[in-house]
């Protein structure tokens, strides 16, 4: 009589917590179970629930700081574009001292804020998994040749000394688009971020027989505290350096993405004032 009262009330209590599904097994268990294991199971139930409401509640917190800052990434070159117009609607397209370096400046920000939306659009895609990695066997130094041709200018431009350690037998299992923008990104950061005269030079190894891919400088490099954050979208050491450079701040996010949807990993490591080498893994073909 007194088991029976006991079991009616904790029955009661699975009502309360427990889902419909839940339920019917846990009446089929009752009669059988100490008051232990149940006791047990309530415990891990409430550990679950704990952990998705804390779960629900950081990507709440991601969303809503994800749209403060891209609200603040494109007020900037928004006010500028707006700016150099009214000015030059004002009277100043007359003015040939300012007319055309107005209209520079405005193409400038514009193409900031297309970079800008360029970059979300990769990631938005990455989030909503639209993308399919088309992946085939693919030879690492004549990409990185490729890249070395089409970035060729920018070297020039900033005395960058390019140079590339790779066996000419290293094929790869990736997307060649996608690991193209990985390169990309991190040379031009390379760039960027690097000194006048500086040095690029990307090299492998092998590791439990993936390739590791690494892609060095010699340039401003960042302290220890930066380097578990800089993979966040929107993420900057230095904002102004940054912003000024025409970074949207999401060049590395769209790398780990990249990297992370192949299956693999990327690390950084660095040092203020001798560099930076990030290091990720490819798949051997
Ligand atoms: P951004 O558009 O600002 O370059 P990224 O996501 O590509 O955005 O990089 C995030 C931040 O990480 C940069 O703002 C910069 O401060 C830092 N960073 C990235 N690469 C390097 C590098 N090679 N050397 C020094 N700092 C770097």
């Amino acid at each position: 009589m007194f088991a029976f009262f006991f079991q009616k009330r904790i029955n009661k209590l699975y009502n309360l917590f427990i889902d419909k599904q839940a339920q019917l097994s846990l009446q089929q268990i009752i009669p059988e179970k100490k008051f232990i294991d149940i006791e047990g199971q309530l415990e891990e139930y409430s550990a679950q629930k704990k952990a998705q409401i804390q779960m629900l509640l950081q990507r709440e917190g991601f969303q809503k700081e994800f749209i403060g800052n891209l609200a603040h990434e494109l007020k900037t070159p928004t006010f500028n574009i707006q700016g150099y117009l009214l000015t030059l609607l004002e009277g100043g397209i007359n003015d040939p001292s300012i007319n055309l370096k107005y209209l520079q400046g405005a193409e400038k920000s514009l193409n900031r804020m297309i970079q800008i939306l360029e970059d979300l659009d990769a990631i938005s895609k990455f989030d909503s998994d639209r993308i399919e990695l088309s992946l085939k066997p693919c030879l690492l130094l004549d990409l990185l040749e490729e890249i070395q041709e089409e970035l060729h200018m920018k070297f020039k431009n900033n005395n960058t000394l390019f140079e590339l350690e790779i066996p000419e037998n290293i094929v790869v299992l990736a997307d060649k688009k996608r690991i193209k923008q990985v390169f990309i990104n991190l040379i031009n950061n390379a760039i960027k971020y690097g000194k006048p005269n500086g040095k690029i030079r990307i090299d492998t190894t092998m590791v439990n027989h993936k390739v590791a891919v690494r892609v060095s400088d010699n340039g401003l490099g960042m302290a220890s505290k930066h380097l578990e954050r800089i993979f966040e979208r929107f993420y900057r050491v230095e904002e102004s350096r940054s912003r000024h450079l025409g970074g949207s701040g999401l060049g590395l996010a769209i790398v780990k993405s990249i990297i992370e949807q192949h299956g693999e990993q990327i690390s950084v490591q660095s040092e203020v004032g001798l560099g930076t080498t990030f290091t990720f893994t490819l798949k051997k073909a």
